[in-house]
């Protein structure tokens, strides 16, 4: 990709973020939420960070799993493309390349959560940890904030959400994501956004649900034209389910939101909202979230359909590594 490229693209993918007068407002917001490593580097609302204070025990990350696991990347196959067949000129796009490309890796410019929020990171994680143990894996993934904070109330097991984890839950939903170096659009606009029942069809024996129409048939038509070995990964996923993903990710990274969000879409931002889902092999396990699955004879047999698309191809302007099992919604 050329550098005049990439800018353009940059360009237009930043400008569909900044929807409407509210958010603009919101964004723009001085937030002491955000930290960063390196001293050198302030940024107005960006404080610095120690990382190495941001650790957590292997008991508490044990206790914040969501029900299939934090995605667990191996090294990429396109970690390995030769940076100089590339031409890149521009330190920055050397720079952004690098990261999505070692997504999992730490760079000196990352962007922390403030280390004030430690304790309370953890404090709501575990809460939404036992909200999905209570209700189930399957419904986790559509329920609703609104229905969050009921049945928080009404089970003792759960408990009530309380005021530090209702605010840290709308400060992560609300800090612009750019700023720490995620730049895909933004899908929700409200916290309280939620996924009707009567538009979705649970998918058998995955535990995922698709939106009917559009997003169905095209999984149906995948399934029919390359066999029943292709299996739905993940679904249409609400807002709530996407924040226990991303702050579950937030914690196994030691707080670094930017390499959390080069894996990991920010809540509000994953296109699992509106139609977008994950596929894979039957046994192949894990892999399926990983370069590997682009090895598979599935995969080869999927790109070769003229009507499937992938959301995150390498060197993608969102910010986000390569992910051939993330089937785009047209
Ligand atoms: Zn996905």
């Amino acid at each position: 990709m050329n550098k005049r490229a990439f800018l353009e693209g940059f360009f237009t993918a930043s400008t569909a973020a900044f929807g409407g007068h509210f958010m603009w407002q919101r964004i723009n917001q001085q937030s002491p939420l955000l930290a960063r490593a390196d001293e050198s580097a302030q940024t107005a609302g960006i404080a610095t960070a120690k990382p190495e204070l941001f650790q957590f025990t292997p008991i508490e990350i044990e206790s914040i799993q969501p029900a299939e696991g934090i995605p667990k990347p191996v090294p990429s196959l396109d970690a390995k493309i030769n940076l100089e067949t590339v031409k890149l000129t521009d330190h920055e796009v050397d720079s952004y390349l690098r990261k999505i490309r070692n997504f999992d890796a730490v760079f000196a410019n990352d962007i922390y959560l403030d280390q004030r929020y430690k304790s309370v990171l953890l404090k709501t994680t575990q809460h939404l940890t036992r909200l999905e143990t209570h209700i189930g894996h399957g419904n986790f993934n559509l329920t609703s904030f609104d229905n969050m904070l009921k049945h928080g109330r009404n089970f003792p097991e759960i408990g009530a959400f309380e005021a530090d984890e209702l605010n840290f839950l709308e400060e992560i939903f609300f800090v612009n994501p750019h700023r720490y170096g995620f730049f895909g659009k933004k899908i929700s606009a409200e916290i309280t956004d939620f996924i009707p029942a009567n538009d979705v069809a649970k998918i058998s024996n995955t535990g995922h649900y698709l939106l009917k129409g559009e997003s169905l048939n095209l999984y149906q038509q995948i399934q029919r034209d390359v066999g029943e070995e292709v299996i739905l990964t993940s679904g249409v996923r609400g807002i709530v389910k996407q924040i226990h993903l991303f702050l579950a990710k937030a914690i196994e990274a030691n707080g670094n939101l930017s390499r959390a969000s080069r894996s990991l879409a920010p809540p509000g931002h994953s296109y699992h909202g509106i139609g977008d889902f994950d596929i894979g092999k039957i046994g192949f396990g894990a892999r399926n979230f990983t370069a590997d699955f682009s090895t598979t004879e599935e995969y080869r047999k999927i790109s070769h359909l003229n009507y499937v698309d992938i959301r995150y191809p390498t060197d993608n302007l969102f910010g986000v590594r390569f992910e051939p099992w993330h089937i785009k919604l047209a």
